[in-house]
């Protein structure tokens, strides 16, 4: 008797193998369940592939208006919507600490003054 466990990640039921051979989940419910939390995860890429897009578009922006090693007020982004929340790598410039979006980079200093690179 083979012996499969529910796909649900809140779960780990056993499916007897008297259920349908393909099941993947012990009940409705965890079908329903999982597939819900799949969408949620899809919605969450989604959104964060959209905000990145977003902030690499307001950083080429004002690129193009302050340029490197002209700092400005972080001000600026918090009033263009920048998502402060996205967590992308980190590098060492300089020996200044720079956070990756894309095709630019930002250094955000302790009196909240911003200095944009272009990686
Ligand atoms: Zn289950």
């Amino acid at each position: 008797m083979s012996q499969q466990i529910c796909q649900n990640f809140n779960c780990y039921e056993p499916i007897f193998s008297y259920h349908h051979q393909n099941r993947r989940y012990c009940s409705e419910h965890c079908y329903y369940e999982n597939k819900l939390m799949v969408t949620n995860m899809q919605n969450e890429q989604r959104r964060s592939a959209l905000n990145i897009a977003n902030n690499d578009d307001i950083l080429k922006l004002l690129y193009a208006k302050f340029g490197e090693k002209n700092y400005f007020s972080a001000a600026i982004l918090e009033s263009k919507m920048f998502d402060w929340s996205l967590r992308d790598r980190d590098i060492f410039k300089e020996t200044l600490k720079v956070r990756i979006v894309k095709n630019y980079g930002y250094t955000l200093f302790n009196d909240e003054t911003i200095l944009l690179w272009k990686i």
